[in-house]
C-alpha cells in the first residue's frame, strides 16, 4: 500500500482491540493504516474514548449513542453532544440510528435519539455516523425529513442496505462507507450500491473488533484490515487499489473536517 488509508470506523475500546492497543495501532500504520476513528457508543463512557485519543495523535473519535444503547441513555441532550464535541478530538457525531435487526431499544427511543444526534450534528457542522440496520425505510424517511428542516452530513456507515438505501442517500448528499461484509461471497446487493455512488463519496471501514474482512471472516477484526476492503472496493470499482486509496482518503478529509493530516499523508 503505497497512499496512506484511514479507518474512518472502529471501536478501539472494546476489550478485543483495548487489550493490546499498542499492538493494534501498530499493525494498522504498518499496513498503511495511517488515521483510525474510534466511534463512540456510550455516551456514558465517553471518557475511554478521550483517554484513547489523547494518547495517540492519529486515533480520533465521535461522541454518541449507538442505537442498541438508545434506551440506556436517553438522559443523552442535544446541548451535551455538543459541548462533548467541542474538544479537538472529536471530529463527528454517533453512531446513532436504527437498528431493527437486533431492536435492542425500543424503536420509538432509538428514532427519538436519532433526531438529537441529527440536531447535533446541524449545530456542531461534524458529520452524522448513520447506523442502520434492516431498518431502511424508516432510516431514509428521518432523513430526508430532517434534511428538510436544515442540512447536515450524513455518512452511512458500515453500509449493509439494499442500493436503495445508497440512491436515496446520495440525493441528499451522504457519503457511504463500506466495511469488510463488501468482501462477503453473498454480498452482491452491497456491491451493487458501491456500484451506483460516485468516487467522491466513498469510504471505508472496518467496524473492528467486527466484521473482519475476507480471509480473516470470523476472526477478530482489527485497523489492519482495511486494505481487504478497500481493494474490494476498487475491484467493484474497477479502479487501482492506489486511485482508490486516494481518493476514500481525500473523501475522509473532505467530509471531517477536524481531522488534522499527520505526516504520513504529506
Ligand atoms: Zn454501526
Ligand atoms: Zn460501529
Amino acid at each position: 500500500m503505497s497512499f496512506p488509508i484511514v479507518d474512518s470506523h472502529c471501536h478501539l475500546d472494546f476489550e478485543q482491540l483495548s487489550d493490546d492497543l499498542p499492538g493494534v495501532i501498530a499493525r494498522a500504520n504498518a499496513a498503511g493504516v495511517a488515521m483510525m476513528v474510534t466511534i463512540s457508543t456510550r455516551v456514558r463512557r465517553f471518557q475511554r474514548l478521550l483517554d484513547i485519543v489523547e494518547a495517540h495523535e492519529n486515533v480520533y473519535c465521535t461522541v454518541g449513542t449507538h442505537p442498541h444503547q438508545a434506551a440506556e441513555e436517553t438522559d443523552v441532550t442535544v446541548d451535551e453532544l455538543v459541548r462533548l464535541a467541542e474538544h479537538p478530538k472529536v471530529i463527528g457525531i454517533g453512531e446513532a440510528g436504527l437498528d431493527y435487526h437486533y431492536d435492542t431499544s425500543p424503536r420509538d427511543i432509538q428514532a427519538a435519539s436519532f433526531r438529537v444526534h441529527i440536531e447535533a450534528a446541524r449545530q456542531t457542522g461534524l458529520p452524522l455516523i448513520i447506523h442502520s440496520r434492516a431498518a431502511e425505510e424508516d432510516t431514509a424517511l428521518i432523513l430526508e425529513a430532517e434534511m428538510g428542516k436544515g442540512a447536515f452530513k450524513p455518512l452511512l456507515h458500515c453500509f449493509s442496505s439494499k442500493p436503495e438505501l445508497a440512491r436515496r442517500g446520495l440525493v441528499i448528499g451522504a457519503y457511504l462507507s463500506f466495511s469488510g461484509i463488501l468482501t462477503f461471497k453473498t454480498a452482491e446487493e452491497i456491491r451493487q450500491a458501491a456500484e451506483l455512488a460516485p468516487m467522491n463519496r466513498l469510504l471505508v471501514e472496518t467496524d473492528a473488533p467486527y466484521l473482519a474482512p475476507v480471509p480473516y471472516r470470523g476472526k477478530t477484526n482489527e485497523p489492519a484490515y482495511t486494505a481487504f476492503t478497500l481493494a474490494k472496493l476498487a475491484e467493484v470499482k474497477a479502479v487501482s487499489v492506489d486511485d482508490m486509496a486516494r481518493a476514500t482518503t481525500e473523501n475522509f478529509f473532505r467530509l471531517f473536517t477536524k481531522a488534522r493530516k499527520t505526516a504520513a499523508f504529506t
